[in-house]
């Protein structure tokens, strides 16, 4: 944290965020009103087969409001996913975007408003937090382009946690675990301030809470409740407070291996919370006490553990025969750049316990 002259804090933070509707069942109530309130007469739907035809009742609830829709959404939004969907909207006149589904898709919605400006309207499915920041990513053949713009901030998101009730065990797990890993890595990420500390702290209780609910109950309303409203917390954290050593890890070992992302997060977050607490001992300590741990790796390691979510990077790909050179591009010497801080005997050591 940015201190003055006398030590103490001084930071800057402007907060850009859409209107939240949160509850159980919002989808269905407040759907309409919020897309009245918009002004919107003419919506293109954005989600893969599955999730519109999932949420079929609410999407023909909507009637004629609708002008059409768009199912071929995939991961990292290919470039000719962007333009064939842009090409629609622009076709159809809308003049506004209902994205339903995971982080793929109102990716391809934020692709959209990039270009035609029009406000987006996202209702999530999963816990990727992607509908609350002004991210984007848009892959060329096999390079993915991320920016920043304040056109793709959806204007409203629904956060209806009974369209989670049927997420897959283990979908949900990694998405989970994922959110966490927004959450710790935002505490030493450079743009972190006490506002994202406080959504960090908050956003990592839920989503522990919420993995230790259903792990122990199955099904459960109120623990998909917290995974919800800690999923959101996770994406805020994500989208003012930046990132920090433990995605740079999981981007240099997944963009040179072609590892799953989730899965990466997962098995990579025990041992980068140990490397980034080693170097700033006290803001990790906050968490580390509010997860219940002596440290955040040991809080971390034992929230995987109890809810059977402990993963290795080579049971997701990476072999033994990869580890050197996955330790001389974490340590910057192959490569356009490594980890701030990880030397080669940090990284083998980190290699070590996530392998
Ligand atoms: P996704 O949207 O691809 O969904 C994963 C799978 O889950 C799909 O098969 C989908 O059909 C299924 N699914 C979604 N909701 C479901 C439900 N309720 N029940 C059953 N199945 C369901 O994946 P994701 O993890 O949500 O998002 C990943 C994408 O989001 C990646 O491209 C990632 O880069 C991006 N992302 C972007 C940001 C950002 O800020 N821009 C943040 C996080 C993630």
């Amino acid at each position: 944290m940015p201190v003055d002259e006398t030590g103490r804090e001084r930071f800057s933070v402007t907060l850009r965020a859409p209107r939240i509707v949160f509850g159980e069942r919002v989808a269905a109530t407040e759907l309409s009103a919020e897309l009245d309130a918009l002004k919107a007469a003419r919506v293109l739907v954005l989600g893969s087969e599955r999730e519109q035809r999932r949420n079929a009742d609410l999407l023909s609830s909507l009637g004629t409001l609708v002008v059409g829709r768009f199912t071929g959404v995939r991961r990292h939004v290919p470039r000719a996913v962007a333009e064939e969907s842009t090409e629609l909207a622009k076709e159809l006149r809308a003049d506004c975007l209902l994205s339903i589904g995971g982080g793929s898709a109102v990716g391809t919605a934020k692709a959209i408003a990039l270009e035609t400006q029009l406000p987006i309207v996202a209702i999530p499915t999963t816990y990727a937090g992607s509908e609350v920041t002004p991210v984007y990513g848009i892959t060329d053949e096999s390079t993915k382009r991320t920016g920043r713009s304040d056109l793709v901030l959806p204007k409203t998101v629904l956060i209806d946690p009974t369209l989670t009730w049927d997420l897959p065990a283990e979908l949900t797990r990694y998405s989970a675990v994922n959110a966490l890993a927004h959450c710790v890595s935002g505490v030493f990420a450079p743009g972190r301030s006490p506002v994202t500390d406080a959504l960090a702290v908050e956003g990592a209780v839920r989503l522990a809470r919420g993995l230790r609910g259903l792990h122990t109950s199955g099904e459960n309303a109120s623990a998909r409740s917290d995974l919800a409203l800690g999923a959101y917390l996770a994406g805020t954290v994500l989208a003012h407070a930046g990132t920090s050593a433990h995605h740079t890890v999981c981007h240099i070992l997944g963009g040179a291996f072609d590892l799953p992302h989730a899965e990466t997060h997962t098995a990579v977050l025990p041992a980068s919370s140990r490397f980034l607490e080693d170097r700033e001992p006290g803001l990790a300590a906050q968490l580390a006490t509010t997860l219940g741990g002596n440290t955040l790796a040991d809080a971390i390691r034992d929230l995987l553990e109890a809810v059977a979510g402990e993963v290795h990077l080579r049971d997701i790909g990476l072999d033994r025969g990869d580890l050197p050179k996955a330790r001389d591009l974490l340590s910057g010497e192959i490569g356009e750049h490594g980890v701030p801080g990880l030397t080669p005997a940090k990284a083998t050591d980190l290699l070590n316990e996530v392998w």
